[in-house]
């Protein structure tokens, strides 16, 4: 799927202001849900971390509301915050690579589609990595793979556990082969942190697509997807385009995967952090 359906699509998974199509609500106060209409306090929504209390859909999370959710205090410490992508090939097409850059930093406050942190779950120091899908659609570009891969690294020397959140619709193809090349980069720091017996815990989220998936996202000891997570690498479309086949019901959605063996667990993002502590207790013993 080219990266520009995944800007088309977005108004589906970030709408929760009022469609007020239909019916006509205060701005800023209810949200109607995209997935299945119901009107929703605002409130409500946010207190229940994004996820419409009537049809469960998980709304995307921003990195911020992520590491909140995941991190004990919501503290964490940064690594290589200022690294941002250049333009090595001045690459232009319905917009320029350079102006989305900018017009992405200036939206989300970011300068790049993944924070890397230290932190701690329930007490125990972690390493993670959380992609943000509102930067050009968490889209992997150099710097991406570089602070992914520095992050592994840092977990490896520093023998600590590795979680990464993934949410992208897969290589930053205005990078070309520089984008590409992430994808061998991070999957051989992976298997260095592999050498440790440290588990990696990679969470898929809604969606997880393209090199993204095709590299670290694949690589955990454990694979959770977020409940309804898209995951795949080709959108469905160019599936069936190209193998000119009707693609089964519910094709690349968490619940297909899981019953592929592509991941090993579906979690609803109320018990996530649970879930991913829990793994670790198993995983290294007991916080003592
Ligand atoms: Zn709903």
């Amino acid at each position: 799927m080219p990266i520009s359906e995944w800007f088309q699509k977005k108004e589906k998974y970030t709408q929760i202001t009022p469609g007020a199509k239909k019916r006509s609500v205060p701005d800023g106060i209810w949200s109607k849900c995209a997935e299945c209409g119901e009107i929703i306090y605002q409130r409500e929504l946010l207190k229940n971390l994004r996820v419409c209390p009537t049809c469960d859909f998980h709304y995307k999370l921003t990195v911020g509301d992520r590491l909140n959710l995941l991190l004990d205090d919501g503290k964490f410490k940064e690594f290589n915050a200022s690294l941002s992508s250049t333009d090595p090939l001045n690459f232009v097409s319905e917009k320029s690579y350079f102006d989305s850059l900018a017009q992405s930093k200036e939206k989300t406050n970011l300068v790049e589609a993944v924070i890397t942190a230290k932190g701690k779950i329930n007490g125990r120091s972690i390493i993670i990595a959380v992609m943000d899908f509102r930067f050009i659609g968490g889209s992997m570009g150099s710097v991406v793979g570089e602070k992914v891969t520095c992050a592994v690294e840092k977990a490896t020397e520093d023998k600590l556990p590795l979680i990464i959140i993934s949410s992208s619709g897969g290589a930053r193809m205005q990078e070309g082969m520089f984008s590409l090349m992430q994808m061998a980069k991070t999957s051989a720091a992976i298997g260095r942190f592999k050498k440790t017996n440290l588990p990696y815990i990679s969470v898929l989220t809604n969606p997880t697509m393209g090199g993204v998936t095709a590299s670290f996202a694949s690589l955990g000891d454990v694979i959770i997807a977020e409940l309804g997570a898209l995951i795949g690498f080709a959108g469905p479309r160019v599936l069936e385009k190209t193998i000119k086949q009707k693609l089964p019901k519910g094709f690349q959605t968490a619940e297909f995967m899981l019953d592929y063996g592509q991941v090993d667990l579906i979690v609803h993002r109320k018990e996530l952090k649970a879930t991913i502590s829990k793994l670790l207790d198993f995983f290294v013993g007991e916080k003592q």
